[in-house]
């Protein structure tokens, strides 16, 4: 749960970014919108050589649901690189707070490049092996 979220239960947390530690965290900022979290997204887009402008959460939801609607295979990865981005964000983000653990972006890219594709290729073979996924 986000700090935003934790302060309205009157939960005493501090309610900056654990990124940028400049803005309070809220869903849309720790997601997307920090400075840390959206050059994480960028290098994403960079890595699948894509031009994508990222202004807003709701830009970026919008954008993905729209390439999740594509044929099989490209809306299958577009989901799970989705999927994966936010995982590690999250992952990122509860690792600073509990553990005071910090990777560096470069880091968080990698991991996720490797679970797509071994979550997206392990399918594929389910498909060619004519199995439900
Ligand atoms: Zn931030």
């Amino acid at each position: 749960m986000t700090t935003d979220r934790l302060l309205k239960w009157n939960i005493n947390v501090d309610p900056m970014c654990v990124f940028c530690k400049l803005h309070p965290e809220t869903h849309a900022h720790l997601v997307c919108e920090c400075t840390v979290t959206s050059r994480l997204w960028k290098d994403v887009f960079d890595r699948l050589q894509m031009q994508v402008q990222l202004k807003t959460w709701a830009h970026l939801v919008s954008w993905f649901m729209e390439k999740a609607k594509k044929k099989y295979v490209e809306g299958q990865l577009m989901r799970r690189i989705f999927a994966e981005v936010l995982y590690s964000i999250w992952n990122e983000r509860n690792q600073r707070v509990f553990n005071r653990i910090h990777r560096d972006r470069q880091s968080i890219i990698r991991e996720v490049a490797y679970l797509c594709n071994v979550r997206v290729v392990s399918k594929l073979k389910l498909v060619l092996q004519n199995k439900p996924l």
